[in-house]
């Protein structure tokens, strides 16, 4: 019954699994994610830019400040 609820971290961890590069500020290792952010257009329709970002303890705020869609 007590089921440990996945974080949202945890859920990225487990689609790109460490690379094995670390970071030498924080310790951690680095993770690369595709990050989908949407905007929306002069016109008013809405589009979205795909970016690959690299985080770890150091940037994980700045990345994800927008909660954008992983895949
Ligand atoms: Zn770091």
């Amino acid at each position: 019954m007590a089921r440990k609820q996945k974080t949202f971290l945890d859920k990225i961890a487990k689609g790109t699994g460490p690379r094995g590069e670390k970071c030498p500020v924080c310790g951690e290792v680095i993770q690369n994610v595709m990050i989908i952010r949407p905007y929306r257009t002069q016109d008013g329709t809405w589009r979205y830019e795909r970016q690959m970002a690299s985080f770890c303890k150091c940037n994980e705020k700045e990345v994800f400040v927008d909660k954008p869609v992983i895949l």
